[in-house]
This record gives C-alpha cells, sequence and structure tokens, in this order.
C-alpha cells in the first residue's frame, strides 16, 4: 500500500463527506428499499413513461453538475480537460460514499461516462475532448451509442450506415436500432461505412453525430418492461464535420471495441457504479419480507448469487485497471459481461419463486409488482453489449484458445 495515495483517498473522503452532507441526506443503513421506491429505487431496467424518464433525467442531471461543480464529477480525469487528476482508487471511493446518500443515480450519464468518454479520450482531436469530455461528466451533454443495425448486430462490422466526404464534412445516411437513450441524447457516437471497397473492419470510420441535427429522426421502441428506453434512429443525409471523428479515416473499429469493453463492464449494473442498493440487496430485503430467510434452499441460492457477484467484481476490477492502464479491453470483460447477465437472471428467477403471482399481478402488495420491470428487462441483459453467444465465443478462442469460429 502506497501511504501517500492512502493519505490523500482520506482526504479526499474528508471532502466528500462535507460536500454530500452540504446537499444530499444520508441514506439509513437499515431503511427498507424495494423496487420503485424512494431514489434509490431506479434500475437498469426500470424505465417508465417518457414523461417520467424525462423528469428523472432532469433530476439526474442537476445532480450531476452540483457534483461536477463541486471536484466530484470526473475525479480521474486528466486536470486540462476539467477533471480533477486523480486516480481510479480516488474515484472509487467517491463513489462508495455516494452510494450512502440519497442522490440520483446517474443512468442517463452511463453511456457518455463510460462508453463515449474512452474512446473520445483516446481517438478524439484535443478541441473535440475540451468541446464535449466536460459535458459529458457534468450532464450538459448525454450520449447515446449508434452501433447496432437491423442488418448487423452480432456481427456489427457488417454495418451499412454510410459516410460520404462532402469537402470538410461528412454526409451520414442510414439507420441505427435499439439506441439506448437516443430519445434523451445531445450526442451520438456512430459507426459508419466510408469505404464500402475495404475489408469490413477496416471500411469504418467512428463520427460523433449531433442528436439535434437536420436528418436525424428518433423513434422509441416500446419494450416488454412497460418502458421505453431504446429507440431507432433514422439518419438522412445528416451533416458531420470532420473535426468530430474518434480515430482515423478506416479505423473507427479501435473506438468500437474500446466502447464495447468499457460497456460490457457498465452494463454490469450494481457492480459498483450505481448508488444505492444493488438488486442483491433488494433480493434479501425481499426474502426477509415476502419469503422465508431459513429456508435452506433460498439460503443456498442467496449464498450462491452472492459468490458471483463478488468473483465478478474482481474480475471487473482487474478488467477496468488493465483498461486504464492504456491496454485494449480483454477478453476478462466477456466474462464479466456473461456472469452479470447470469446473476440477474439468478436474481430474478429467486424474486419470481419468492412472490410467485404477486410478480404478475398487482395486488397493491407493498415491494411486490414492483419487481415485474427487473424480471421482465432480464432478458435484455443477456443481448445489449454483445449476447451470450457471442462472449462464450470470444471466452472459447482468446481464453480456453479453442479453433476461431468458422465463417458463414
Ligand atoms: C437492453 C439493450 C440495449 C441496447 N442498447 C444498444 C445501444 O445503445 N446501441 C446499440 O448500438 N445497440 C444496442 N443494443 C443492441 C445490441 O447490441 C444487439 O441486440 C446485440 O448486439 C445483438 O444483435 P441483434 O439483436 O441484431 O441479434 P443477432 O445478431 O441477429 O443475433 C440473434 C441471435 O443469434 C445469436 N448469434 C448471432 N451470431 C452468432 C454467432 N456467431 N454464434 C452464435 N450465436 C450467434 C445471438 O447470440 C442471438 O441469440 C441493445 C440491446 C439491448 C437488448
Amino acid at each position: 500500500m502506497d501511504p501517500v495515495a492512502d493519505d490523500s483517498i482520506a482526504a479526499l473522503r474528508v471532502e466528500a463527506i462535507a460536500f454530500l452532507d452540504a446537499h444530499a441526506s444520508p441514506r439509513p443503513a437499515d431503511a427498507p428499499f424495494v423496487w420503485g421506491e424512494g431514489s434509490d429505487g431506479v434500475s437498469l431496467f426500470e424505465e417508465g413513461s417518457l414523461d417520467e424518464q424525462r423528469a428523472t433525467v432532469a433530476r439526474e442531471k442537476e445532480w450531476a453538475a452540483v457534483r461536477y461543480d463541486a471536484g466530484f464529477g470526473w475525479i480521474d480525469g486528466p486536470v486540462e480537460l476539467g477533471g480533477r487528476g486523480l486516480t481510479r482508487a480516488h474515484r472509487q471511493a467517491y463513489a462508495e460514499l455516494e452510494r450512502r446518500y440519497e442522490v440520483p443515480m446517474g443512468a442517463c450519464l452511463t453511456i457518455g461516462v463510460w462508453m463515449v468518454a474512452p474512446p473520445l479520450l483516446r481517438y478524439g482531436s484535443e478541441a473535440l475532448q475540451r468541446a464535449v469530455l466536460p459535458g459529458l461528466h457534468r450532464g450538459d451533454i448525454l450520449a447515446c451509442q449508434l452501433f447496432s443495425e437491423p442488418g448487423a448486430g452480432s456481427d456489427l462490422a457488417s454495418l451499412t450506415t454510410a459516410g460520404v466526404r462532402d469537402g470538410g464534412d461528412w454526409i451520414v445516411t442510414g439507420q441505427k436500432v435499439w439506441t439506448s437513450n437516443a430519445h434523451v441524447a445531445d450526442v451520438g457516437m456512430a459507426l459508419v461505412r466510408t469505404d464500402p471497397d475495404a475489408p469490413k473492419h477496416r471500411g469504418i470510420t467512428c463520427l460523433l453525430v449531433d442528436m439535434h441535427a437536420p436528418g436525424v429522426e428518433v423513434r422509441p421502441i416500446r419494450q416488454m418492461t412497460g418502458g421505453a428506453g431504446f429507440n431507432e434512429v433514422f439518419l438522412t443525409e445528416v451533416r458531420v464535420p470532420d473535426s468530430h471523428r474518434l480515430g482515423d479515416v478506416g479505423g473507427g473499429w479501435g473506438a468500437a471495441l474500446t466502447t464495447l469493453g468499457n460497456e460490457r463492464t457498465a452494463g454490469s449494473s450494481g457492480l459498483g457504479l450505481a448508488p444505492g442498493p444493488g438488486p442483491f440487496a433488494r433480493l434479501v430485503e425481499l426474502v426477509r419480507r415476502h419469503g422465508d430467510p431459513t429456508d435452506p434452499h433460498t439460503r443456498q441460492r442467496l449464498a450462491e448469487i452472492w459468490s458471483h457477484e463478488r468473483i465478478t467484481t474482481w474480475t471487473l476490477d482487474r478488467g477496468t485497471a488493465a483498461l486504464r492502464a492504456g491496454q485494449p479491453p480483454g477478453p476478462e470483460m466477456s466474462i464479466v459481461k456473461l456472469r452479470s447477465a447470469r446473476r440477474h437472471r439468478a436474481i430474478a428467477d429467486l424474486a419470481s419463486a419468492v412472490l410467485g403471482p404477486r410478480v404478475v399481478a398487482d395486488t397493491d402488495e407493498w415491494g411486490t409488482f414492483a419487481w415485474a420491470q427487473y424480471v421482465c428487462g432480464v432478458p435484455g441483459a443477456r443481448l445489449g453489449g454483445g449476447t451470450d453467444e457471442v462472449q462464450r465465443t470470444i471466452v472459447g478462442e482468446r481464453v480456453l484458445g479453442l479453433p476461431k469460429e468458422p465463417g458463414p
């Protein structure tokens, strides 16, 4: 342990507690919680109506601005770009403290901060970094990820949205789909095909699209959770300045890999990104209130979920440390993604078993039907950020050294 680093983390903690005490109420350690209740009742899968989402976004943006202005919004970011120049350990120390207070979760910032900022920091021009990075962390600029298309999901490199050079601009035309948060986003990180004749991974360029530009049309998609968190995005001759390019022309795949590596970790929500109790803590509460906490089978399932959660967190820590040290995303992110999807499934299954019919019928009983949205959202965790099957192929080839999957 580095005693100097320890001292500076301790000093940050003192400063952070003073800030949080002044701006938020502490969350009582023994406060009961359920889905949909209190400011920490928001989750990855709880999206609500569009009006409810907009109200949540407004609250999250307001809190993000207060936090950023106090110096806690981008703790490990470079000072010259508006960060605080400290380490990931400092950022984590703050995040742990923030979780003990009643503050908005900040889900609307997740894509910008965890998926768009890292490739922007690595591949964007200095001017673009200065223009966008502080806003992503302060909540002034919300981002989405314009990757998947109707004909390009798992095989993302087959994408066909076209980018054609026009002087100092690109003219972008095509369709994206399943774009989370496009309906509230200000910018979209888009993969576009700029050289149809190049091998498919090398003809792709990454551009940061202004989501308010003429030619951008966003249509929300209703999900089985009842929410509408993702969208179809139609791009019709959208003009994007070349200065909004991330990486070389034809080099967009590198930026895409940086994003996907980060997405596989950020998608593991409840593993330290969000304030408030994660799904596991809520599950324990559910069992205490509506199940039988002395039942050996239930206890065994809880212990199993908890063990997986710990292992996933450690793998995630190893992977993110490597990313921050400048290494490309490794296959451990696929393991994290797989485990995280499995953990959500296990939590949903046990919650459904405890609740029985109360998970599908609103009986007005406290803390029961609120789980329905989580249970319905869990299958999506197996798909978003790359499906389970695709992650297994990555692990098979890159960890186990199995022969490469045959081409189509
Ligand atoms: C909640 C959620 C949020 C999302 N957010 C975004 C977003 O913000 N931006 C964005 O761009 N996209 C987003 N997506 C899209 C997501 O990345 C794609 O759904 C995913 O990559 C799979 O693509 P697909 O839906 O086209 O399925 P397909 O690729 O058509 O796959 C269909 C099935 O075939 C299987 N399969 C495909 N290829 C193989 C193979 N080689 N070997 C074995 N099995 C295979 C898949 O595993 C899957 O079960 C989101 C999806 C979800 C569910």
